[in-house]
């Protein structure tokens, strides 16, 4: 009966590997530059490094406290403060996870039954449709489409999603993979119809430090508009601020009923995580905004690198205000379809790029869209601007 079937429960069987395995792996057959995967190529800050080299050596290698220790708590807890003008109690208000993942999954987990609905934007990260299936939830996408300056998503659209059986919605801004950030207009709407259905809220703001100058609108955190921080759940992490994202330290915050739903999830998905890594954060979230200033003009730069190789190459590019991701529309190159495309890309000019659509629902609408990353060295980008430009003559 059991053996000789797929062994896989039936609410996974939708997710294969993800595309990223497959461009990465792609990418060191060919010895492509990988544009694919989001991962930094450089190190974090000195200071953070040397404290988790401290911790492990002092004796912090032993499970810390489940909600996470004080100091990175507090941490956590006076950097929303300082930078967003919210206000969390580090103890009852703040939880630390293994990533942003495991505090959107706790978080998603820990809230919905089955049955209920998760409103959410695509293209969306991969994480949260799986997340969603795991709760026995179901999943309202509400599609972001390029609209000439960046990407929107229609208002009627957003407010057909939301009915009775709406438990939250996943807002993730700064948004990947598009670079978007929502506007303050964008956000009223959402909270507006948060309240209206008495709904919880779940933002992903792992990019919250990385809002270019040129940026059309300022990061706003939900859970500031009125009448949000009671329903919000608000979620964000390390990785990608201090370019450690194989750290997986993440955290939530919010109102201490919804934090001990994701605090009471996660002691059952990994308990704790990251110990000695957990005081070296803390560092990190402590230092001069120079820090997170200087990341956000490299990679402003890169993405100015890459957008000039992109637009060079014949690529319709679309503007990214924040985050470690520029996209384009492959139409222009004669591309139909952004998975082909990306799988040709490294024997075309020795680059790899993700598609898309494997972020939509509505797959029509990312097929010629691809990813490209631009958080790698500026000589790794200015060579990938070079290879790309390639394409305009082939
Ligand atoms: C990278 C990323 C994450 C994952 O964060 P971790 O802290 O590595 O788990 C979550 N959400 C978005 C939008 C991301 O881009």
């Amino acid at each position: 009966m059991t053996t000789g079937t797929d062994p896989l429960v039936v609410r996974m069987r939708e997710f294969g590997t993800t595309v990223f395995a497959e461009m990465s792996a792609l990418a060191v057959r060919t010895g492509a530059i990988n544009l694919g995967q989001g991962f930094p190529d450089t190190d974090g800050p000195a200071e953070m490094l040397a404290a988790a080299e401290e911790a492990l050596r002092t004796g912090h290698n032993q499970y810390p406290p489940g909600p996470g220790i004080p100091e990175l708590r507090a941490a956590v807890s006076a950097q929303q403060q300082r930078d967003w003008g919210l206000a969390y109690d580090p103890d009852g208000e703040v939880v630390v996870t293994a990533g942003a993942t495991e505090a959107v999954a706790a978080a998603i987990l820990g809230l919905c039954e089955a049955g209920d609905e998760v409103v959410c934007f695509e293209p969306y990260y991969d994480s949260y449709a799986a997340s969603i299936a795991l709760a026995g939830a179901v999943r309202r996408p509400v599609t972001l489409r390029p609209d000439g300056a960046g990407y929107a998503f229609d208002p009627d659209e957003l407010r057909a999603a939301f009915g009775p059986r709406t438990r939250l919605v996943l807002v993730n801004s700064p948004h990947n993979p598009t670079g978007k950030v929502f506007t303050r207009e964008e956000l009223e709407l959402i909270a507006e119809l948060c309240i209206e259905h008495d709904t919880y809220a779940v933002t992903d703001e792992v990019y919250e430090h990385l809002v270019f100058t040129d940026a059309p609108a300022p990061h706003i955190p939900l859970a500031g508009l009125p009448g949000m921080r009671e329903r919000t759940v608000r979620i964000s992490s390390a990785g990608k601020s201090f370019s450690c994202t194989g750290w997986k330290v993440g955290w939530a915050s919010g109102p201490a009923p919804l934090v001990s739903a994701v605090l009471r999830v996660k002691q059952f998905l990994t308990f704790v995580n990251a110990g000695p890594l957990q005081p070296a954060v803390a560092v990190a979230l402590g230092l001069p905004p120079a820090y997170l200033t200087g990341l956000r003009d490299r990679l402003q730069t890169g993405r100015d690198l890459l957008a000039a190789g992109l637009a060079e190459a014949g690529f319709r590019v679309y503007p990214s205000a924040a985050t470690y991701f520029i996209t384009a529309d492959i139409t222009p190159l004669g591309g139909t379809d952004g998975i082909e495309f990306c799988r040709a890309l490294p024997e075309r000019c020795g680059v790899v790029a993700v598609p898309t659509q494997v972020f939509y629902d509505s797959v029509e609408v990312g097929r010629r869209v691809v990813r490209f990353a631009c958080c790698k060295r500026p000589e790794v980008l200015a060579e990938a601007a070079d290879r790309l430009r390639t394409l305009a003559h082939a």
